[in-house]
């Protein structure tokens, strides 16, 4: 196996797959009401709508024996165009976000960024590259992304200090130190006041940290801290890999992460 593969595989265990509701895929625009019923499959890619002008999209790959595991990221929609946070797992499910924002949106995806160098951030590079989007990257995970197997982004974003934020098209970046990875960066959006915070912060009452190879133990808690206290008026957290919540989710992850615990 492939160590890149590996990571891929391991990276989602324990994330738990709840049935998305309001949720909506290419293949069933025309049957909105009925898309909460759809089988979640590796094929189709899930739209959700959780703030004004704000997708969250969900892609599933299969991973025995536990079948299909979820990933979430974000599209926002500005003016005549979208903003694209991380890929779904592949190249093939990633032309389905892209082709969704031009068709169904009317906001074809100008730029990307990406939250950490795992195939479920990063797997479908090359669909956005493909089609001339500029990606952005932390450069310690476009460091990374060739070493895990992956194509690392355009851009390189200087967040290597802790608690360093910038501005990426009007939404904040920002490095709150290693956690689920050295690399990973959280985004917020002042807005919407919603923090994406990637494989850095466990879904719901989850009590598993799921997949932590990679991680930084000793940091992590304290970087889920960090993002708590950087955004204090967050009302709205994406995890990775379950349904979105509220700033509980970043309690819950500051305390399962602890050291101590
Ligand atoms: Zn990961």
């Amino acid at each position: 196996m492939k160590n890149f593969t590996k990571v891929a595989i391991i990276c989602i265990l324990l994330a738990p797959t709840p049935a998305l509701t309001e949720s909506r895929s290419i293949e069933s625009k025309a049957l909105v009401e009925d898309t909460s019923k759809a089988e979640p499959s590796e094929d189709k890619v899930e739209f959700t709508n959780l703030s004004a002008d704000l997708w969250m999209h969900t892609s599933y790959k299969n991973v025995e024996p536990w079948g299909l595991i979820l990933t979430n990221g974000l599209i926002f929609e500005r003016e005549d165009h979208s903003l694209l946070v991380d890929t779904a797992w592949n190249d093939d499910q990633t032309a389905q976000i892209i082709n969704w924002a031009s068709e169904e949106l009317g906001k074809p995806i100008k730029a990307s960024v990406h939250t950490h160098a795992h195939s479920d951030k990063m797997g479908g590079m090359g669909a956005l590259h493909a089609k001339g989007i500029e990606t952005y990257a932390s450069s310690m995970s476009n460091e990374f992304a060739p070493k895990r197997g992956l194509l690392p982004a355009k851009n390189n974003l200087n967040l290597d200090t802790i608690a360093k934020q910038i501005d990426w098209h009007g939404l904040r970046v920002m490095y709150p130190g290693g956690g689920h990875t050295q690399d990973n960066i959280v985004v917020y959006d002042e807005l919407s006041r919603v923090v994406f915070g990637g494989c850095l912060i466990r879904p719901g009452n989850s009590r598993s940290l799921g997949f932590n190879g990679d991680a930084d133990l000793e940091y992590w808690s304290q970087a889920a801290n960090n993002v708590a206290t950087a955004f204090p008026k967050a009302k709205i957290v994406v995890p990775s890999h379950g349904k979105p919540g509220g700033p509980e989710v970043l309690t819950n992850t500051i305390e399962i992460a602890s050291p101590a615990k």
